[in-house]
């Protein structure tokens, strides 16, 4: 079998990060000289004589170019020896947690977890022996407290979703490796351009690559990304084995995507500053989350282990769930819909969507929540609908 596929490029002479998301696993193409790796809609490969692999390739479940140049980009923009792309964020953690864990071990969640994740533990895996406890991640006595002998998994997302907290990375590293575990950190909301969580001693990146990478809410897709080589090679063999993996046209989107991905933070990036700017002041609206607030209890981590506080911004009303959910239908500008991390901007009330299926759990969201993924329009366009639809 094909375990891994051969590296497509060289990012040995290739050091920023803009550059290494536009060529880092991208070179042209040998054959043809096309600048942009092809869309390889195979499933097989011809193969010269019995065994006699061209380049590696034999069956695209095990490996495909166009996944291979993303698995080379995503482990160059990860700082990660292995790279991995998987069908969906869920997908990739399905099979990471199956790779690392056996049935008796086990995890600790954030106490306010992305939603599916939370389900993909406490309703899937636990018919699989998992076991799991939610900790609040920003208080590291409890994640100490709730380490047990079989252990396997920290589970850390940062900032999380919707309300924005701050996790210690290199902190909770310390302590998983101090228990044997590994700390695995869910990078979808900040993307690698404003955090690199294996740099801090993180051992495994997760993406849904569905959000900032991929950018333009037209793929859902995931990636996983391994801090040394042995791990990659025993999540290249259960990717294989399990073979959730990511198609090739969807794992060119995503390739297409994090070309743009530094410019694009950029500004999401300023214009979500600009929209905490707005809301901070504005009579109707209660508690902003946002990890740049001066008053935010994760500023001081955010700002040793980010370059950037992310498009990513929830806030409340005064007038409670009612204005909540007038907000979010009365927007022209923004769309109401799930999902983040698109040039679009979206908006919506994570109580009664993305976060429905948690409700009378403990992470359960306040009913006067409204979350904004701020896209990359103009920010008098942005502010504008905002400033109608609050009115
Ligand atoms: C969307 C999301 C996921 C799940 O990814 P899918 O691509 O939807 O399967 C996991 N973690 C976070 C933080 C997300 O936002």
């Amino acid at each position: 079998m094909a375990g891994s596929a051969p590296p497509v490029g060289s990012v040995a002479d290739m050091t920023g990060f803009d550059t290494l998301a536009i060529h880092a696993g991208q070179e042209p193409d040998p054959r043809t000289g096309a600048v942009v790796v092809p869309i390889y809609q195979t499933s097989t490969y011809k193969q010269d004589g019995v065994g006699g692999l061209r380049g590696g390739y034999e069956y695209s479940r095990s490996a495909n170019p166009t996944r291979a140049a993303l698995e080379e980009a995503m482990a160059a923009l990860e700082v990660g020896a292995r790279g991995l792309a998987f069908a969906s964020g869920l997908a990739a953690e399905d099979t990471l947690l199956r790779t690392v864990c056996r049935p008796g071990d086990h995890v600790i969640l954030p106490g306010d977890a992305y939603g599916g994740t939370f389900r993909l533990v406490n309703r899937v895996l636990t018919n699989w022996g998992l076991e799991h406890t939610p900790v609040p991640l920003s208080d590291l006595d409890a994640v100490r407290a709730a380490i047990r002998p079989n252990t396997k998994v920290v589970w850390c997302e940062t900032p999380t979703n919707p309300l924005l907290g701050i996790a210690d990375i290199a902190a909770l590293a310390t302590i998983a490796h101090e228990s044997d575990a590994l700390l695995v950190v869910d990078n979808t909301f900040a993307s690698p351009y404003l955090q690199q969580p294996l740099t801090l001693g993180a051992d495994v990146v997760v993406h849904s690559t569905t959000k900032y990478l991929g950018g333009h809410s037209d793929v859902v897709g995931g990636a996983l990304v391994a801090r040394n080589a042995a791990l990659g090679e025993e999540l290249v063999f259960h990717q294989n084995a399990m073979g959730a993996i990511a198609g090739p046209f969807d794992a060119w989107l995503v390739l297409r995507g994090i070309k743009t991905l530094g410019v694009r933070m950029d500004r999401h990036c300023t214009n979500a500053a600009r929209v905490v700017d707005f809301l901070t002041t504005h009579p109707a609206v209660g508690r902003v989350f946002y990890p740049g607030l001066p008053d935010h209890p994760g500023l001081e981590i955010a700002v040793r282990q980010m370059s950037g506080f992310g498009g990513m911004v929830s806030f409340t009303l005064r007038g409670g769930e009612e204005a909540a959910l007038k907000v979010c239908e009365r927007v022209t500008v923004f769309t109401l819909g799930e999902s983040l991390g698109g040039v679009e901007s979206l908006i919506e009330h994570p109580g009664r969507m993305t976060h429905a299926s948690v409700a009378g759990s403990p992470l359960e969201v306040p009913d006067d929540l409204v979350r904004l993924s701020v896209g990359i329009e103009d920010i008098e366009d942005l502010i504008a609908d905002l400033s109608q639809a609050l009115a």
